[in-house]
C-alpha cells in the first residue's frame, strides 16, 4: 500500500505509520497490548500495532489535532447524554448537529484505517473479498471521506449514527469491542459504556428504517439483561447493518464542490416498505456471526439463551 488513508493521495518519498486507533485513546482504554482479533482468524495483534501508511503531514497534521479533540470529547460523553440520545433523530439543535459530525468524523477515520488495513493485509482469510474491498478504494464515498477529513468542519455527509448507553464490565474482552460492515460504511465501537453506530453515507435511509422506537426499545433490552446478557448490545448492532444490508431504496448522494445533494428519496416520495421478516433474520445471523467471537462462556449460559430471539 503506497495510499494515505487520510487523503487518498499516492505517498512518495517518506511514508509514516498512522494508528488506526489513536495512541491516545488506546491509552484512555488501557487496551494497548490487547489483543485484536481479525476475523477469529491467526491475524492475531495488539492494537497498538494496527497501523496503517500515511503521509508524515497528514498524520502530524490534522490527524494527531483530530486524536486530542477526539478524547477531549469522549471524555464528556457522560454529560452529553441528553444530545447523544438524539444523533439518530432530525434533530435541529447545534449541539447534536456538532456532536454528529464531530463522531462520524471518527468515525470515518476509522472506517478507513480498516478498510485500508485490510487491503494491505499480506496474508488475508479470504483473497477474493480482500481484491473487493481494493476496488472499494476508489469509491466515491471513501473519496468524499478523505476530501472532508482534513477540513476544520465537523463531517456532514449524510449518514446515520446511533448512540446506546451500556453496562460497563471489568473482563478485558467485554471491555472493548468494534467491528466494520465492508463495504456498506457500516462500523460500530463499544467503549468505556458507550456505544456507537453508524451507516457512512447511506442518506439518512437507515434511520428511516431502525425507527426511534425500535431505538429506544434496543436501549430498554441492554438495561433490562445487564445482568446476564453481556453481549445484548450487539442486538441493536446486528438490526441497524441489517436494515442498512436490505434497504429497499439505495443511498443516492451527488457530490458537487464542497456540497453534498441526497437524492436518495427523490424517486421515492412515499417511503418503500422494508422486508421486517429479512431484516429479523438477517439480524440473527448478523448476530450470531459477532456473538462467535467470544467465548463460549458468555453464550452457553441459560441466561444469555432466554434472551436471544
Ligand atoms: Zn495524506
Amino acid at each position: 500500500m503506497t495510499t494515505c488513508f487520510l487523503c487518498g493521495k499516492e505517498i512518495e518519498g517518506k511514508k509514516s505509520r498512522e494508528h488506526i486507533l489513536g495512541d491516545s485513546f488506546l491509552q484512555l482504554l488501557d487496551i494497548k497490548i490487547e489483543r485484536f482479533k481479525f476475523n477469529s482468524s491467526s491475524e492475531d495483534k495488539e492494537y497498538s500495532r494496527l497501523k496503517v501508511p500515511s503521509h508524515p503531514k497528514c498524520n502530524n497534521g490534522f490527524g494527531s489535532r483530530f486524536e486530542s479533540d477526539i478524547i477531549n470529547l469522549i471524555s464528556s460523553f457522560d454529560e452529553k447524554r441528553e444530545f447523544l440520545n438524539s444523533l439518530h433523530l432530525n434533530d435541529v439543535r447545534g449541539e447534536v448537529d456538532r456532536l454528529r459530525g464531530a463522531l462520524t468524523k471518527w468515525l470515518a477515520k476509522l472506517y478507513l484505517g480498516f478498510v485500508y488495513w485490510e487491503v494491505g493485509l499480506p496474508r488475508h482469510p479470504n483473497v477474493e473479498f480482500q481484491t473487493q474491498l481494493s476496488e472499494l478504494l476508489t469509491d466515491p464515498i471513501l473519496d468524499l471521506l478523505q476530501r472532508v477529513l482534513n477540513k476544520e468542519t465537523p463531517l456532514f455527509v449524510p449518514s446515520s449514527l446511533f448512540y446506546f448507553k451500556i453496562p460497563e464490565y471489568d473482563d478485558v474482552e467485554l471491555r472493548f469491542d468494534f467491528a466494520t460492515g465492508l463495504p456498506l460504511g457500516l462500523f460500530f465501537i463499544k467503549f468505556q459504556g458507550h456505544l456507537l453506530v453508524v451507516a457512512l453515507g447511506d442518506g439518512n435511509l437507515v434511520s428511516e428504517y431502525f425507527t426511534n422506537e425500535q431505538y429506544l426499545y434496543s436501549q430498554y433490552i441492554i438495561d433490562e439483561h445487564k445482568d446476564n446478557d453481556p453481549l445484548a448490545y450487539l442486538h441493536p448492532v446486528s438490526h441497524i447493518w441489517a436494515v442498512r444490508e436490505l434497504l429497499p431504496v439505495q443511498p443516492k448522494l451527488k457530490f458537487f464542490n464542497g456540497y453534498i445533494s441526497n437524492e436518495s428519496r427523490v424517486k421515492h416520495r412515499n417511503r418503500p416498505d422494508i422486508n421486517g421478516k429479512a431484516v429479523n433474520s438477517r439480524a440473527t445471523e448478523i448476530f450470531t456471526e459477532h456473538a462467535s467471537r467470544f467465548g463460549a462462556e458468555f453464550r452457553n449460559t441459560a441466561e444469555y439463551r432466554d434472551t436471544q430471539p
